[in-house]
């Protein structure tokens, strides 16, 4: 008998949503011109800075993580102008392919998967490259399970007088990112992921300087025209310039309600137990994580070297058909090369330790030496 009909969601996004914010979404239309949505997006958009920690201006749009992303490009981009794009996975490469289709000149910089740009090496290329309008950045590359710091690259792309744009879609809400005190002018980040939401929605800040930029640019966006949406946000009821996605705006205001009750701090500190968890289960497996250096492992998703004489097809499978639990594959080059944990929005110690036995007794089961149990003791260690 199963008291689930989904399978648990360990893949890093869509993530589960708290029944809570599944009520909230079976509620009647409300006129998206009216004081009712100005009231709810005047709540979101405040919480949503907090989450932020931002002071900036804040953006709620209707689209995926990507549209956010495709936003802060085409708002700044014109004809020719160059933007450093590090590329160290998939979503990094993602930027550098959205500078393309807009016409940019993207500088690509390219990294080996599974490390992290160094600050040293972005300093280098915008000291070569003359008039770089700005840098991209995945704070945590879903792709390869790396974070990157962002202290020290902040105040070199600052010295430089470039724009610092920062994908935060899978860590937002999970792992701290401080943009006013990392300096970030476009932070983008989206609903499925750390906030614990259906797909359908993306967040955007933008700062004093980047508003400079965007004013002197002829952009390319329409839908995605910032001015548009702080022109609409300045009526009163403020609003959006086009109809947003009424459903999912009750979810997200239940689902910042839900994070800031619990508090922000302990958000972040639960993320991080849960991942240090993860990793000590993978150690004690005598798995290999595979970002190149622990202490550049994302707080949000644990990418792991599949062992020898294992597929990650039938690992995977084995984990869903036996165990109801759902892991991710690698994506692009990394397809049956890593396998990945995403432990993102509402995890906790219940979900990550049910995963870690699954994952102990489908590795034995397909052939390999684990030494069931090592990986739960490692991991109920991190709880204790
Ligand atoms: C998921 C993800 C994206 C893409 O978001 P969509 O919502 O699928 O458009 C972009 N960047 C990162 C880092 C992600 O994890």
């Amino acid at each position: 008998m199963r008291g689930f009909d989904e399978d648990l969601l360990m893949i890093p996004g869509p993530t589960f949503v708290p029944d809570s914010t599944l009520r909230a979404m079976s509620r009647q239309m409300i006129n998206h011109r009216g004081k009712k949505f100005g009231e709810m997006l005047t709540e979101c958009t405040e919480n949503l800075k907090k989450v932020f920690r931002t002071k900036n201006d804040l953006f709620i749009l209707t689209c995926s993580g990507t549209g956010a992303m495709e936003a802060a490009i085409s708002n700044i981009i014109e004809d020719g102008d160059k933007v450093l794009c590090p590329v160290y996975g998939k979503f990094s490469e993602r930027f550098k392919l959205i500078v393309e289709a807009f016409g940019g000149k993207p500088i690509e910089l390219s990294v080996e998967w599974g490390d992290i740009p160094q600050p040293e090496l972005i300093e280098e290329a915008l000291d070569r490259e003359k008039n770089v309008k700005a840098v991209t950045i995945t704070q945590n590359e879903t792709s390869t399970g790396v974070r990157v710091p962002l202290e020290d690259i902040s105040k070199i792309v600052k010295r430089h007088n470039a724009l610092l744009v920062v994908d935060t879609i899978s860590s937002m809400g999970g792992d701290y990112v401080p943009v006013d005190d990392l300096k970030i002018d476009l932070c983008v980040s989206g609903s499925q992921k750390c906030f614990s939401l259906p797909p359908g929605l993306a967040f955007i800040s933008v700062s004093e300087e980047a508003w400079e930029v965007i004013r002197s640019t002829k952009r390319r966006a329409f839908y995605f025209s910032l001015p548009a949406y702080l022109e609409s946000y300045k009526k009163n009821p403020p609003e959006q310039p086009y109809t947003p996605a009424l459903t999912f705006y009750y979810a997200l205001q239940n689902s910042l309600r839900l994070l800031l009750e619990e508090g922000l701090d302990n958000v972040i500190s639960r993320h991080r137990k849960v991942a240090q968890a993860t990793r000590e289960a993978i150690k004690a497996l005598e798995l290999e994580l595979f970002p190149k250096r622990e202490e550049n492992c994302s707080v949000t998703v644990t990418a792991v070297r599949i062992p020898n004489g294992v597929s990650d097809k039938d690992l995977r499978e084995h984990m869903q058909k036996e165990y109801g639990i759902l892991i991710s594959g690698g994506q692009s080059k990394l397809k049956g090369k890593i396998f990945r944990i995403g432990h993102m929005g509402c995890v906790t110690d219940k979900e990550i330790l049910t995963t870690i036995y699954a994952l102990e007794q489908s590795l034995k089961k397909l052939g390999q030496s684990v030494e069931i149990g090592a990986g739960l003791e490692a991991a109920i260690k991190v709880f204790k």
